[in-house]
């Protein structure tokens, strides 16, 4: 069995606040005094029930690491740390999902916020030498013009490139608010080129995905597991050439689903489905990248499998053609290297 942490692999689904080191937020909380949650700090990961109450619960706990970034070097750090984190883990690639609102009053407002993250996406780039793309992420739980003001300030930074944003992304409790007020926001941000990256498909199931895609138009699904309840869905969304952002330690640790051996893996890539693997909050759930790459090996999938999980999400990400292919002879590349020493002993005969 090779090293899953060597596989080159993108990431794509990992939320600013939710990517935070533990060690970071318990810095952080001591240097301003604040009591942190006991799920925090027993070391387990949280695991709520799949209702309003579970959500409440997580949404409680992320709020309080929220409330911790109140300035422009904290924010700087997250980023840089994130794009630490995954370097070690074989990313070449970091789309990191952040809705600026949140810490726009600590940094002179929404344009401010959203820069600061910018630059230092671009500034972990060269640092960690994974390329940071920023997607702008607004939240189903405020209004629906917050999300346009967003959109429009997101297509102002529009690229391909390390410290552009690439998408924009809708995220927050999959059961709030009503999918298609949010069509006008995705417009504004695909006319200007910006993929479309709404949450969709894990808290609710097969009708809620059907929404999201004729509203919002989505070019990936966050999470879309549950499209494994609607075989006909799935085709027609593997059809339209929708990638799925399959976060595994999220989906069990939402409640969604009991083992990670549930996780329905095994359907989504018998459709032909392009999965991106992702860890979505890392500090919440204590699960990184390439343990969700563990869980799919714990499901029988072998190198060979792993490594063209890795090729969906290097082909699912929104970096120039040019990377893609650096990257996926990189994986070619970890597949045929000698698994171990023995082989490597033959192989120099
Ligand atoms: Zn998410």
């Amino acid at each position: 069995m090779r090293d899953l942490a060597k596989l080159p692999k993108a990431h794509l689904h990992l939320h600013f606040t939710g990517s935070m080191r533990l060690d970071t937020l318990v810095e952080l909380a001591s240097a301003t005094r604040t009591r942190l949650p006991a799920s925090f700090i027993d070391g387990d990961p949280l695991h709520v029930p799949a209702d309003h109450r579970g959500w409440f619960r997580f949404q409680r706990s992320y709020d309080t690491a929220r409330a911790l970034v109140r300035s422009e070097e904290i924010m700087r750090r997250l980023v840089l740390e994130a794009a630490l984190d995954d370097a070690a883990e074989g990313s070449r690639r970091l789309e990191i999902q952040v809705d600026p609102t949140s810490y726009a009053p600590y940094v002179g407002g929404l344009t401010p916020a959203l820069e600061i993250i910018l630059d230092a996406a671009q500034q972990a780039t060269l640092l960690s030498g994974v390329e940071v793309a920023v997607v702008v992420a607004a939240s189903r739980i405020r209004h629906p013009l917050d999300a346009r003001t967003l959109a429009r300030l997101a297509v102002r930074h529009a690229g391909e490139g390390p410290g552009q944003v690439v998408g924009f992304g809708l995220s927050n409790d999959e059961r709030a608010g009503d999918t298609s007020s949010w069509a006008a926001a995705f417009a504004i941000a695909r006319r200007a080129g910006l993929a479309s990256l709404p949450h969709g498909g894990e808290l609710l199931g097969p009708e809620h995905v059907r929404a999201v895609v004729s509203a919002l138009a989505p070019t990936r699904l966050g999470h879309g597991v549950r499209l494994s309840e609607d075989p006909a869905l799935l085709d027609q969304v593997v059809e339209a050439g929708i990638s799925l952002e399959v976060c595994p330690a999220s989906n069990v640790c939402l409640g969604v689903y009991h083992e990670p051996g549930d996780v329905p893996l095994g359907v989504l890539r018998a459709h032909g489905a392009q999965v991106a693997l992702g860890a979505d909050d890392p500090l919440l759930f204590h699960s990184r990248l390439v343990d969700q790459y563990e869980i799919a090996r714990g499901q029988g999938l072998d190198d060979a499998a792993l490594a063209e999980l890795a090729r969906g999400s290097i082909r699912a990400s929104l970096a120039t053609e040019g990377s893609k292919r650096r990257w996926l002879a990189e994986v070619d590349a970890w597949l045929a290297a000698p698994q171990t020493e023995g082989e490597a002993e033959a192989a120099r005969g």
